[in-house]
């Protein structure tokens, strides 16, 4: 069996518009049988936090302190991911946002709360303390509640991908006619097309 090797980090598409919505979105053709997680290790994970700004440029985070906690920080992610998606699609289909995933999310929210706070420029930091390998999920709690209450105000509308048969992917479409339909044209979008074409002959 070929083994491939994990697409650089940088190759990542951030086309959600939003960064809880890129965190959804860290899993490749989430309906395909074998999926593509693009965050599966904490190297990964903080790579990724990195570029999609879930760590700030000035903010550093040491993973050599991380020592055998790699695991458990894992699954933390994998659960925040889970519950992002899960509450960001109960938005799209206008249902309660569910149960389990919210008392995830807000526990997030309870620990990003209490790493806030107020600085000399009368701005709401989040303290980014170099071994707080939970500050991108905090962050990431933080900006969740942005997005659902930005789709509740109509700023933007949240949708999923029209390639349903594997993509998976949400996006905020911020467009003026609000009618994007893909996460992203040369992906998603040409390859609809060129299906519908085959189909249509
Ligand atoms: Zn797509």
């Amino acid at each position: 069996m070929a083994v491939s090797l994990p697409r650089p980090v940088s190759a990542i598409r951030l086309d959600g518009g939003r960064l809880a919505i890129d965190f959804a979105n860290t899993i490749h053709d989430r309906f395909a049988v074998d999926v593509e997680d693009y965050i599966a290790t904490p190297e990964r994970y903080m790579q990724w936090a990195r570029r999609s700004g879930a760590i700030a440029a000035d903010e550093t985070i040491d993973l050599s302190d991380l020592g055998g906690g790699g695991e458990r920080l894992m699954a933390d992610v994998r659960s925040l991911r889970d519950a992002t998606y899960r509450l960001l699609s109960a938005c799209i289909d206008e249902v309660p946002l569910p149960k389990g995933p919210l008392l995830v999310a807000n526990q997030w929210l309870l620990g990003a709360r209490q790493s806030q706070a107020l600085d000399e420029n009368g701005l709401l930091r989040l303290h980014a303390d170099p071994v707080d390998f939970h500050l991108p999920l905090k962050r990431i709690a933080l900006d969740l509640v942005d997005v659902l209450a930005g789709a509740r105000a109509g700023i933007f509308k949240l949708k999923r991908c029209a390639n349903r048969r594997s993509c998976g992917w949400i996006f905020a479409d911020t467009s003026k006619n609000g009618r994007r339909r893909w996460c992203a044209m040369q992906t998603c979008g040409t390859a609809s097309k060129t299906e519908a074409r085959r189909n249509k002959r």
